[in-house]
């Protein structure tokens, strides 16, 4: 792995963004969360954001009872866009310059995700928010943000959850649980209970050699330490 990023790509999950609550957004919670993306921003390092978009909606989990399963992917993606326009603007209210960028049709709300104009404002030290993860049914945003990774050229994809890393056995339930600080991808796609992040964004990341970072974002100065490099989280490589 590199060194020093450049450029970096931070998943952020829907149930991240919900905080305290069951559901919705958290918006205190996202105006604490720009602050530690303004730390990174200042240290000139280009931010990608990925949102997820399961505070509101899965796909997997709505379909049935009539909604089909590309519909339940389509109200997800939709649930993604909710997501990315309140962190484009809390970001902006934080006077981080931030531009929301959709992968679904929706020029009323956002601009369309082209590769050049993401390109353009990463350039410019503006941060870029993605909706709609990767526009496609039958996918989640953990795959969208590794593809988008490899397409923007990022250095790692830096996975936000709620555990600071990944575990031999569930820290919840075990007091014994020890983390592991590097883990290898084939370890991590074969072994059925590392669930942190989805097989198919690990194998993704695997083919390509994109390394992953699982960490804690919601612990002060976390995301600048993971992108100093200092030994936080787990890294997949
Ligand atoms: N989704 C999709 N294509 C994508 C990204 C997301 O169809 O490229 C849909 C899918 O139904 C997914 C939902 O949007 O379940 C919300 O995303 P995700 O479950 O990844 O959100 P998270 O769990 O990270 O909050």
């Amino acid at each position: 792995m590199k060194q020093n990023y450049s450029r970096i790509l931070l998943k952020l999950s829907g149930e991240q963004l919900a905080g305290k609550y069951d559901s919705g957004i958290d918006p205190n919670l996202i105006d604490w969360l720009a602050q530690e993306v303004k730390k990174v921003v200042d240290e000139g390092i280009q931010v990608i954001i990925m949102v997820g978009g399961g505070n509101f909606v899965r796909g997997a989990q709505i379909a049935g009872h009539g909604i089909q399963r590309v519909t339940g992917d389509h109200m997800g993606m939709l649930a993604t866009m909710i997501n990315a326009l309140a962190l484009t603007d809390i970001f902006e209210a934080n006077e981080i310059q931030t531009r929301c960028l959709s992968n679904i049709y929706a020029e009323q709300v956002a601009e369309p995700f082209v590769f050049r104009l993401a390109n353009k404002h990463l350039q410019k030290n503006r941060v870029v928010v993605t909706a709609g993860g990767i526009g496609r049914p039958y996918l989640t945003t953990d795959t969208a943000a590794v593809s988008l990774a490899l397409e923007l050229d990022c250095n790692v994809v830096l996975k936000a959850t709620k555990v600071d890393g990944v575990y031999d056995k569930d820290p919840v339930k075990h007091k014994d649980a020890v983390r592991i600080n590097n883990l290898n991808f084939q370890m991590a796609v074969e072994n059925p209970k590392i669930t942190v992040m989805d097989k198919a964004a690990l194998g993704l990341a695997m083919e390509h050699e994109m390394p992953v970072v699982i960490f804690d974002a919601m612990k002060e100065d976390n995301l600048l330490k993971v992108v100093r490099n200092e030994k936080i989280g787990t890294i997949i490589s």
